[in-house]
């Protein structure tokens, strides 16, 4: 049986746009194994959610966030 964390070193492309990762990072709202420009993204999500989405860590799904008026 294989646990997440084999499957993460495993990985050779984004589970979330397909693209070859040489770099791998955990999702912070799924288990996902995901690109840097992905990370980025969602770094965007994080920081348009409240408390910089610190609840949201696991959560299973990407939040949809409001466009931020600054
Ligand atoms: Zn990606």
């Amino acid at each position: 049986m294989k646990n997440i964390r084999d499957d993460f070193f495993d990985k050779q492309n984004c589970d979330r746009c397909n693209s070859p990762i040489p770099v791998r990072i955990m999702s912070w709202f799924t288990n996902e194994t995901i690109c840097i420009p992905c990370s980025i993204a969602e770094g965007e999500i994080k920081r348009a959610l409240p408390d910089n989405g610190r609840h949201y860590e696991g959560c299973g799904y990407l939040p949809k966030i409001e466009k931020v008026i600054s």
